[in-house]
């Protein structure tokens, strides 16, 4: 049966002698691999809408939960090629490739998160200033996905931090290795921890609660943004595992097998 759908090229793997397999977060699937007969034959349209980054209509046969369909046409819609030559901003939206890869099930239809990645990069590739828009993705993510870390109540006790230090408190403690803050009446906890601004706290509850693609709109205060950056990226390299997320491993990890 054919099917259509939206997609997103994460990555390419090459397959055989001049095929390839791709792994798309898509509209109405999620992630999705397919199979590509021979699209490096020749430096074809086909060839370039299924390189990373690609947003592109597809075309597939084979029903999405067979093994591997088959991708039988694709036509771009955004190549994303500002992004890609920007080497900070692609290094970004390596980052936010390999989160999906790692963390999302396969075939499993995320619509809001699919306009999460596409709004992203669409901020990327216009090449503002995307601080907010990167780090706004990695939360939601986080958020969508199960994995946030918990900032608003103590993760021992469960008291309200905010409440319980009485308004403008000067920092917290985010441990690391627990995914949480701890209170003071708590104590102190072993393994790494970060002292966060009260404010960085109310400031990350509220972009939880931020619908997606409004975030434009936002003006951050710069504080705020260096400790939840700081605090994002910690829990999430602890997540991933130790010794995998320097930029060239993302990099290679989403264009292996890649000329
Ligand atoms: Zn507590």
């Amino acid at each position: 049966m054919l099917k259509r759908t939206e997609g997103i090229a994460l990555k390419s793997t090459v397959f055989g002698e001049a095929d390839l397999i791709v792994a798309f977060l898509t509209k109405d699937f999620g992630l999705m691999r397919g199979f590509a007969k021979s699209p490096r034959k020749i430096k074809s349209r086909f060839g370039s809408s299924l390189e990373p980054l690609t947003y592109s209509t597809l075309s597939f046969i084979g029903k999405e939960d067979a093994g591997l369909p088959r991708i039988t046409q694709s036509d771009i819609i955004m190549p994303f090629s500002s992004l890609r030559e920007d080497y900070k901003s692609f290094l970004k939206a390596a980052e936010i490739i390999d989160l999906a890869l790692r963390f999302l099930p396969e075939k499993e239809p995320h619509p809001e998160l699919f306009s999460l990645m596409l709004g992203t990069l669409k901020g990327l590739d216009a090449g503002a200033d995307n601080r907010l828009g990167y780090l706004y993705h990695k939360i939601k993510f986080l958020q969508m996905s199960g994995l946030a870390p918990r900032l608003d109540m103590c993760g021992r006790c469960g008291c309200e931090l905010v409440e319980k230090q009485g308004g403008y408190g000067p920092k917290h403690t985010f441990y690391v290795s627990h995914g949480t803050v701890i209170c003071k009446d708590c104590g102190k906890e072993t393994g790494q921890s970060m002292q966060i601004a009260e404010g960085a706290l109310r400031f990350y509850a509220s972009l939880l609660k931020w619908p997606v693609m409004s975030i434009d709109r936002i003006k951050a205060p710069e504080i705020f943004m260096n400790d939840l950056s700081s605090l994002i990226d910690s829990h999430i390299r602890f997540v991933l595992g130790p010794g995998t997320s320097s930029p060239d491993t993302v990099i290679y990890r989403i264009t292996a097998g890649q000329k």
